[in-house]
C-alpha cells in the first residue's frame, strides 16, 4: 500500500459550480451552507479518471464507447456497462452493440481504468483521501459570452455570464494497493500536465488549466 500526496496548481482559474439562472450566475460549488465552498472529492476523482482514460487510449472502455457509442454514453460507459448490454440488461443502440463486439472480450475482464478506479461490479484499487477540499478568496469573474443559451432557452443569446472562479492550489491524498494502481495514477498525472484534460467547467473558455505534482508520502 503507497500514499501519494496529489497538488493541483491552477495555471489558469477554475470553476466548479452550480447555475443560477435568475442572477445570470454560475457559483462555485457548496453544500448545506453557501458561505462554505469546495472542491467535491467527487470531482478530483472524476479528473484522475478521465486523464487516466486519456493516458489508456483504446485499452480504456470510456474511450472506446465514447468514440463509437455516441448518444449511448449514458447507458454504456464502462466495463460493466458493456457487460450489462450484451447480458440485455441494458439497452443500447444497434450500432453501438455492433461496434463494441469486437471490443467485448478485451472489456470482459475489466479494463485498468476500471480496475484501479472501479466500476458498477468492481471495486477500484484507488482511494482518495480525505474531506472536500475547501476553497477561500474566490474571485467573479463577468462578461462571459456564449453563443448558445447557457442558461435559459428564453435568450437567442447568452450575454454577461459570471463565474465564480478559483486560483487556489488543491491538495488531497490518495492511497494505491498495488503497483498498477501507481503506475496508472502517475500516467494520468503526465496528462494533467500535458494540459490534455483540465478541471470543472468552462474548459472551453480557458479555465482549469492545472499542473499536477506527485509526491509519495509513506509505503507501508
Ligand atoms: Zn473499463
Amino acid at each position: 500500500m503507497k500514499k501519494f500526496k496529489v497538488t493541483l496548481t491552477p495555471v489558469t482559474q477554475y470553476v466548479i459550480g452550480q447555475s443560477v439562472p435568475c442572477e445570470k450566475k454560475v457559483e462555485f460549488n457548496y453544500g448545506l451552507y453557501p458561505t462554505k465552498k469546495f472542491v467535491p472529492i467527487s470531482s478530483i476523482k472524476g479528473l484522475l479518471r478521465t486523464a487516466a482514460v486519456y493516458s489508456q487510449g483504446e485499452n480504456s472502455c470510456e474511450f472506446v464507447t465514447s468514440r463509437i457509442c455516441r448518444g449511448d454514453e449514458d447507458l454504456v460507459r464502462t466495463c460493466s456497462d458493456i457487460q450489462d448490454m450484451f447480458e440485455n440488461l441494458s439497452p443500447a443502440s444497434q450500432q453501438c452493440r455492433e461496434s463494441l463486439k469486437e471490443y467485448r472480450d478485451k472489456f470482459s475482464s475489466p479494463c485498468i481504468v476500471c480496475r484501479v478506479f472501479g466500476n458498477g461490479k468492481v471495486r477500484g484499487k484507488m482511494r482518495i483521501l480525505g474531506d472536500n477540499v475547501e476553497i477561500k478568496n474566490l474571485r467573479e469573474v463577468g462578461n462571459l459570452r456564449f453563443s448558445y443559451n447557457f442558461l435559459e432557452s428564453r435568450h437567442p443569446k447568452y450575454e454577461g455570464l459570471k463565474v465564480e472562479a478559483s486560483n487556489a492550489k488543491v491538495e488531497f491524498e490518495v492511497l494505491c494497493s498495488d503497483h498498477e494502481c501507481e503506475k496508472l495514477l502517475r500516467e494520468a498525472i503526465k496528462v494533467i500536465n500535458n494540459g490534455l484534460v483540465r478541471l470543472g467547467r468552462f474548459k472551453s473558455r480557458g479555465f482549469g488549466i492545472v499542473k499536477a505534482s506527485l509526491t509519495e508520502v509513506t509505503s507501508r
